[in-house]
């Protein structure tokens, strides 16, 4: 990429929005880092990394590149990123206004892999929901909680598009956050448009 774009590349991420570099042979995710040490990353940047399931992420050399951090975008995600990127084009700047609200159409609650924190056990725990607590799994050191028992199909606790265990759904399930690239994708994925009428 000539340089004059990279540059480009690193306003934008500066400025709060994602940028998409290639570069060490690699398409890469360009997000803010978090202000301080221990402190969270920005929900839009934690909320990309999540959307084309990178493995993980990392602060970018900072004799390179200050206050960024960078994923590796999966080559499977490849082809969505650059229709994201052709979708919103249009956009001036890094970051654009939306209002949106929550459809509460289900969608998010379909080939979802929740993995849990402490706080989550917690929950279960202090709702005496043992049930919950029996089906948590571990894997490669992570917490999950089967929630869809096959790819495409609906966590096993939502009924009639609700969650039925909504008092002590998962911490993901809490935040996640409504218009960014998981809602929508989820929302195209089910009902084949970000935007499904009547919902
Ligand atoms: S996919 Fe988005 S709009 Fe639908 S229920 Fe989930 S957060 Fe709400
Ligand atoms: S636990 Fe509830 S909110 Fe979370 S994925 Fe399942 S139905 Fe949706």
């Amino acid at each position: 990429m000539p340089t004059d774009r990279i540059a480009d590349a690193i306003t934008h991420a500066q400025q709060g929005g994602i940028a998409v570099l290639y570069a060490r042979r690699h398409w890469r995710l360009l997000g803010r880092a978090p202000g301080a040490a221990g402190t969270p990353l920005p929900e839009l940047v934690d909320w990309a990394i999540r959307a084309v399931e990178a493995v993980r992420f990392k602060r970018v050399d900072p004799a390179f590149i200050a206050d960024m951090v960078e994923a590796v975008i999966p080559r499977a995600w490849q082809e969505r990123v650059e229709e994201w990127i052709v979708r919103d084009l249009p956009f001036d700047g890094a970051t654009a206004l939306t209002d949106f609200d929550c459809m509460k159409c289900g969608a998010c609650c379909f080939d979802n892999k929740v993995e849990l924190e402490a706080t989550d056990l917690a929950r279960f725990k202090a709702a005496g929901r043992d049930d919950l607590l029996r089906r948590v799994s571990r894997q490669k050191g992570k917490l999950l909680l089967p929630l869809a028992p096959t790819k495409d199909k609906p966590c096993v606790h939502l009924k009639q598009l609700k969650c039925t265990i909504y008092d002590v759904r998962p911490h993901l399930c809490r935040d996640f956050p409504v218009g960014t690239e998981n809602c929508l994708s989820s929302r195209e994925e089910l009902y084949g448009t970000p935007f499904p009428q009547g919902r």
